[in-house]
């Protein structure tokens, strides 16, 4: 918890004037039952009705002045608490922005979301409580011993007996509560996941009739979460009216043994009342200290969810030492490249050697499952080799900067992903200065100028969310074009024309030919048809290499790209 407030830095000045604030209010505060005792013992008493009025408007103008304080305060601490939690979600979402896919596998994106939001708005609101109570209620609780004190020191025997009774309540009723405040934001991490998949999924659902299943999987999970916030809350819920039976037998001893004494004349009516009063303060600023315990540790498991993200330290970091590469070319090397996923029994990729160069094609083949994905995924560095090294332009890529790196490669993901915003925004995500000719050319190569130019605002048209208004094929060759635009030395297509009828990829491969002529293309794919005249094509299979070649070599040499070929293209074809 106490690691966050370091990003209250830039609201300091608000922090020390709330501060200062605070203090003139509880002062003035601490002041009124003293004024209070002065006009019933000296005015009234006396019948001076000149010094009532006197007290009267003193009384008046410490309220007046206390007012203002607190109204300035609460001002300033909902800026500042707010403000804090604008930063803190700031801090977060970059920090997940610089993530490997390691760690975003390892949190999930459920709970990063949980993170941002909802344990921000806990951290939030206690700070803004904080910044409120924390200075109120010591001062208010030491200032009002000490005045009770002097107002008469023979009925303080009072207080010595309340204080440890209540505080053994606050810890009883807090520590069966705090355990209770973690696993309700696990619980929420939960009901998060649940909704996620229900909405996402939504389709499958349907079409499979799981509507009810999830729905009872919704239930559960809400119940759930809702039965651990009402454990949570009956526990709460005891100790106001605990705290309200102990204020009135207070009240009842302070009165009962007052009477007694201004009954032996030992003490005035004033001091009475206001001894009362001090003792409610005393009281009050305990119950909000109770109050902060009750905040605090549900704070505190947010903020270690946050710290978690903030002090997780992306595995893929730039080198200390970064070299540039010094031809721009597009040259990849694979050597000896071994990779496995964490937690992964098998290694997902071994012994992976080849050199793929510009002006060329490398087509990489197999079953699903077999490492396609994942050996191009290797290139970006989106994960780093176990062993072995792989060079861009003779430079380990792990020596290179992230930036550089990637400036270098036009991915297209198997999964096409587009953003919200007009097909014009989503393919200049590419190329942020792209002129609007650039666009259209992009568009054209990709074969999309075609579905694009009979679309209502052509390439103004907005794209849904998810891009839900177009089709996968659709889809993929908009992001085709957002590679394109960027000119890049290295192409990576990860069976990005699966999508595609046979006619469109063909005529997409043809203008991509020479188009990208000078590049290093990578093509992942399941159709033999696309990668026939490819100049290498490496047939991967559980990981390894099974054959490396042309396609006419690897006919001749390799068992599984002949089982692959015989089960899509007849006789003649293969001749
Ligand atoms: P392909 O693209 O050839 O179909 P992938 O490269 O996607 O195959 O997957 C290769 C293997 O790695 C599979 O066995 C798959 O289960 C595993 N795998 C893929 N992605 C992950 C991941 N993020 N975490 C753990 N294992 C993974
Ligand atoms: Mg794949």
């Amino acid at each position: 918890m106490m690691k966050l407030f370091r990003f209250l830095k830039p609201y300091r000045i608000p922090v020390i004037i709330v501060v200062i604030l605070t203090f003139i209010q509880t002062l003035s505060e601490l002041y009124m039952p003293t004024l209070m005792a002065d006009i019933v013992d000296i005015g009234i008493v006396n019948g001076d009705t000149g010094y009532i009025l006197q007290i009267g408007l003193l009384m008046l103008l410490v309220a007046a002045g206390g007012a203002i304080c607190a109204i300035v305060a609460g001002y300033l601490s909902s800026q500042t608490a707010m403000g804090f939690g604008k930063v803190l979600r700031a801090k977060i979402f970059s920090r997940v922005e610089s993530f490997s896919l390691h760690e975003f596998d390892s949190i999930g994106t459920a709970s990063l979301i949980t993170r941002t939001t909802n344990d921000v708005t806990q951290i939030q609101t206690v700070a803004f409580m904080m910044l409120r109570l924390f200075m109120v209620a010591p001062l208010m609780c030491i200032g009002g011993i000490i005045m009770a004190i002097s107002k008469d020191p023979e009925l303080s025997w009072i207080i010595v007996i309340i204080i440890p009774v209540l505080a053994a309540v606050i810890f009883v009723i807090s520590s069966q509560s705090v355990p209770l405040f973690k696993v309700i934001q696990m619980k929420v991490d939960q009901l998060n996941r649940v909704l996620r998949e229900g909405l996402t999924g939504i389709r499958v659902i349907r079409a499979f009739n799981r509507v009810d299943h999830e729905k009872k999987r919704f239930h559960e999970a809400n119940l759930d979460l809702t039965n651990t916030a009402i454990r949570v809350n009956k526990i709460m819920a005891t100790l106001m009216p605990v705290m309200m039976l102990m204020m009135n037998f207070t009240t009842i001893a302070i009165i009962w043994f007052g009477g007694i004494r201004i009954d032996r004349g030992e003490m005035q009516v004033g001091n009475l009342m206001a001894f009362l009063q001090y003792v409610m303060q005393i009281l009050f600023s305990l119950i909000m200290v109770s109050m902060m315990f009750v905040l605090l540790p549900r704070a505190s498991a947010s903020a270690t969810r946050i710290n978690e993200v903030l002090a997780m330290v992306p595995e893929i970091k730039d080198a200390e030492l970064m070299v540039r590469p010094e031809q721009r070319k597009g040259l990849v090397e694979f050597k000896e490249v071994t990779f496995s996923y964490p937690g992964a029994e098998q290694p997902a990729l071994s012994n992976i050697t080849f050199t793929a160069k510009p002006g060329e094609i490398t087509a990489i083949i197999g079953g699903t499952g077999s490492g396609k994905s994942t050996l191009i995924s290797l290139i970006p560095r989106f994960y780093d080799v176990d062993s072995g090294i792989i060079l861009v332009d003779g430079v380990d890529i792990r020596q290179m900067a992230q930036k550089d790196l990637r400036a270098k490669i036009g991915f297209v993901p198997q999964k096409a992903v587009l953003f919200s915003g007009t097909i014009e925004d989503n393919i200049r995500y590419g190329k942020e200065d792209a002129s609007g000719e650039e666009i259209r050319r992009a568009a054209e190569i990709a074969q999309a100028t075609e579905f694009i130019s009979v679309m209502e605002g052509g390439f103004r048209s907005e794209i849904a969310q998810g891009g839900a208004n177009v089709s996968g094929g659709q889809r993929q060759r908009l992001s085709i074009a957002r590679a394109l635009i960027r000119k890049p030395e290295i192409f990576i297509f990860d069976d990005s024309f699966a999508a595609l009828d046979f006619k469109t990829d063909a005529q997409l491969r043809a203008a991509l030919k020479t188009e990208i002529a000078d590049a290093t293309v990578f093509i992942v794919t399941q159709r033999v048809s696309t990668i026939m005249d490819a100049d290498r094509i490496i047939v991967l299979d559980d990981g390894k290499i099974a054959g490396i070649g042309k396609h006419k070599e690897l006919l001749a040499t390799c068992e599984i790209y002949r089982e692959i070929v015989a089960s899509q293209l007849s006789e003649t074809e293969i001749a």
